[in-house]
């Protein structure tokens, strides 16, 4: 497994892109770093994209990446694949020819450069080597992160999209070995009363959150932390003094 960083910031400043991970060139999870990072060759390998939210941030590359194809007349096709709550939002409030044009019916009604795809929390798809199941995370709104094993050499990994504390999100994936976890801390620690109330974790509240994961996930990747406490979140997460936690950059590569 290959994941690419397009982006792992949890806002859009000059040099950090907003969230974005592509998944051996092919599928992505989470579209806010599409377009301004990937070149059109780029783009259209890609097939399959998963959405943990609604939030600008993790779905703003769609509208841009639907007008690339057309306009380049390529016979391109992409699945947008999330819970039945979060496509009604795209389809209602992004693809709704206001806010853009609806690219589930162009070039044709039947045969659209986006397909919307509802996968229900808890349910399997299988793409390839891969099984990917949304499990709900707690956020400000409906939210799930995607747990993704390869097939051919039983290795997991579990990225939380945004996620706050809860102990619903683990009890569900239960005893499953995340061999990878990629998980959001937003915040510093002194704003845990933000952290907490916007759906987000500390470096405190992810210590918390650990102790809730068994067993243990082999590497921890910090994602969508605040460009404007990045020293700070850099400092306490150090001081959690965890060998296998690292915090991600954009264009960093993960290998599992
Ligand atoms: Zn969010
Ligand atoms: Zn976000």
């Amino acid at each position: 497994m290959k994941i690419k960083i397009l982006g792992c910031s949890g806002a859009k400043f000059p040099g950090h892109n907003v969230p974005g991970f592509l998944l051996d060139d092919e599928i992505l999870f989470d579209a806010g770093s599409l377009t301004g990072v990937l070149d059109v060759k780029a783009q259209i390998k890609i097939k399959n994209i998963f959405v943990t939210h609604a939030h600008l941030d993790h779905v703003r590359g769609i509208p841009s990446l639907a007008d690339n194809i057309v306009v380049g007349n390529l016979h391109h096709r992409v699945n947008i694949i999330s819970i039945p709550h979060v496509i009604k939002t795209i389809k209602r409030h992004l693809l709704n020819n206001d806010m853009w044009p609806d690219f589930t019916i162009i070039p044709q009604p039947d045969d659209g450069v986006l397909k919307l795809v509802e996968l229900k929390a808890g349910k399997s798809m299988k793409i390839k080597n891969y099984i990917i199941i949304p499990y709900k995370v707690n956020h400000t709104v409906p939210a799930v992160g995607f747990l993704v094993e390869d097939k051919k050499n039983t290795k997991r990994f579990f990225y939380t999209g945004d996620i706050g504390p809860s102990d619903y999100t683990w009890e569900k994936i239960g005893n499953t070995q995340i061999h990878c976890l990629i998980i959001d801390v937003s915040f510093p620690n002194s704003m845990e009363e933000m952290a907490i109330k916007t759906g987000h974790l500390t470096p405190n509240l992810l210590r918390e959150e650990l102790l809730k994961i068994r067993p243990q996930p082999e590497k921890i990747f910090i994602t969508h932390i605040k460009p404007q406490f990045l020293k700070i979140v850099k400092t306490e997460l150090k001081k959690l003094r965890m060998k296998n936690l690292k915090i991600l950059n954009d264009g960093d590569i993960i290998r599992i």
